[in-house]
């Protein structure tokens, strides 16, 4: 990236960023490239570029114009050296995980860490030899006493999926770098808009970009964005040893949600806020859980780290039975029941059952609810809660 393009706003990055016109003979947008075998004049070439496989198209599965225009657009965003792009946003974790650790490794992980994360902890890498070790998402720059010889790596998200805690990222990753452990972090809540991981210590941004960057609901990505050259490089190295390439099509959607990126966060940021602070003040609710609410234990934080928040927020309701809840996620008519958020629409999930905890405990008082504002009309939303809070 120049310097020139570093300068530039977010939402001129979103819109610009990662299009190459002069190659695609003018074309707004970088065409589709359907393609498994790129064919060479001859042997030598054919044998010059195996020597690069990662430089420009020299099979499908390592990258193709459509890839390399969304991986350059993330990059741009994320502030980092450069993106890989995978084929979803679990793949995108696994793949950091899998790059840093061998036998013998230890990593840290936040408690309130997405709970496939916590699984492929769990199972894959205590397979393969790498011991995992919990830690409350609150911890800061404490995590310097969890630290051993052979930690490799910190894994953070903020705010902690399902429950929202803000983690200080820039004091845990500086105790994590004066040991010599990497720091990786989940960055799909904020999206590279509303926290820059690269500016807080952060040295492996991952999104799920079938969240925000799809915005759709239509397609699976996942990218992993490196501070630097070395660290690209070992990740790409990974990515092409499990097979990790992506679809051309999807790498389409993703592009194309990208450059709208920036406008739709803004409506979901404010819809979230209108529903959290409309829901604050119901009798059925215990409390909201949502960072950018002032009296939000992790505001001061988020206030200093974060630039804005998105659609996705939680609520706790007063002590009631799981049949009530379900007559009010069932009552809901604007609200889909579905996992996954990000998309245009408005979504409900039960989150209880989602939330696994090894070191610190979740008892917020009540049952656990996640919401995900979409992109409607935020009267019609606040109706909707509205109508079905009744049916408690
Ligand atoms: C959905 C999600 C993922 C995984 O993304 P997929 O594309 O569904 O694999 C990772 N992290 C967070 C925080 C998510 O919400």
């Amino acid at each position: 990236m120049t310097d020139k393009i570093r300068k530039l706003k977010p939402s001129t990055l979103a819109a610009h960023v990662g299009r190459g016109h002069a190659d695609h003979q003018g074309a707004v947008n970088p065409p589709v490239y359907h393609v498994s075998t790129i064919l060479y004049p001859d042997v030598a070439t054919m044998e010059e570029r195996g020597t690069r496989p990662f430089d420009g198209m020299t099979y499908g599965r390592f990258g193709t114009p459509t890839t390399f225009a969304l991986e350059e657009a993330v990059c741009a965003l994320e502030g980092g050296y450069r993106s890989i792009a995978v084929p979803s946003g679990l793949a995108a974790i696994t793949l950091v995980l899998e790059s840093f650790l061998k036998c013998g490794d230890h990593v840290l992980v936040s408690d309130s860490v997405y709970q496939p994360t916590r699984r492929y902890c769990d199972g894959h890498l205590k397979r393969q030899g790498v011991e995992t070790t919990y830690y409350d998402p609150l911890i800061g720059a404490d995590i310097a006493d969890l630290i051993r010889p052979n930690t490799k790596l910190v894994f953070v998200e903020a705010p902690g999926s399902l429950t929202f805690e803000i983690q200080d990222i820039p004091a845990i990753a500086a105790e994590a770098h004066k040991k010599g452990a990497l720091v990786a972090m989940d960055n799909t809540w904020a999206t590279p808009l509303y926290f820059k991981p690269f500016e807080k210590g952060v040295d492996l941004s991952i999104q799920a970009a079938t969240k925000y960057i799809v915005g759709h609901a239509d397609a699976m990505m996942g990218v992993v964005t490196c501070a630097s050259q070395d660290l690209w490089q070992t990740v790409k190295a990974h990515a092409a040893a499990h097979g990790l390439g992506v679809g051309a099509e999807e790498a389409y959607l993703a592009l194309r949600g990208l450059r709208t990126l920036p406008v739709r966060l803004e409506r979901h940021r404010e819809t979230a806020i209108l529903l959290a602070t409309w829901l604050k003040h119901r009798p059925e609710v215990l409390r909201v859980l949502h960072p950018a609410l002032p009296e939000d234990p992790g505001h001061k934080l988020w206030r200093r780290d974060f630039t804005g928040s998105c659609g996705l927020f939680g609520f706790i309701f007063q002590p009631i039975g799981k049949d009530r809840v379900d007559a009010f996620l069932n009552a809901l008519e604007l609200f889909g029941l579905g996992y996954s958020w990000g998309g245009f629409e408005s979504l409900a999930i039960p989150a209880d059952s989602g939330i696994k905890r090894t070191v610190t405990s979740w008892t917020p008082g009540g049952p656990t609810i996640r919401l995900h504002a979409g992109l409607e009309d935020a009267d019609d939303l606040i109706a909707d809660l509205e109508q079905a809070l009744r049916r408690l």
